[in-house]
């Protein structure tokens, strides 16, 4: 799961480096509100815990269909059509990345 929010001046991404599964440990972390740079116009702006978004990390599932195949290929010589059960190991991925971006999504902190 990545963690961005979006630069009022020139509208690109901003990426959050923080590995907090949820909003409330990134409050934790970084506060209510904190000072995010970006990347692409240089500018500094102050950004709301609520106004991170989370998105799945495509990179995980991209590994882990690497090592589903991997491990497909290396069952199947042993095992057959049995070892084709690896596959799921990119569709387990997939999903955990969805419902915790999902779960970070929907929490959001109430604004005092
Ligand atoms: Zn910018």
């Amino acid at each position: 799961m990545n963690l961005y929010t979006r630069c009022n001046s020139c509208k690109k991404d901003i990426r959050i480096k923080s590995s907090a599964p949820t909003r409330p440990e990134l409050q934790m972390e970084k506060g209510e509100e904190f000072q995010v740079n970006c990347q692409n116009c240089g500018k500094i702006e102050k950004k709301h815990i609520n106004d991170i978004k989370a998105e799945p990390n495509n990179k995980i599932i991209l590994v882990g269909i690497g090592i589903g195949v991997l491990v497909t290929i290396i069952l199947w010589n042993y095992f057959g059509a049995i070892g084709t059960v690896s596959v799921a190991i990119p569709i387990l991925l997939w999903q955990q990345q969805m419902s915790a971006t999902k779960t970070f999504n929907s929490y959001m902190i109430r604004r005092k």
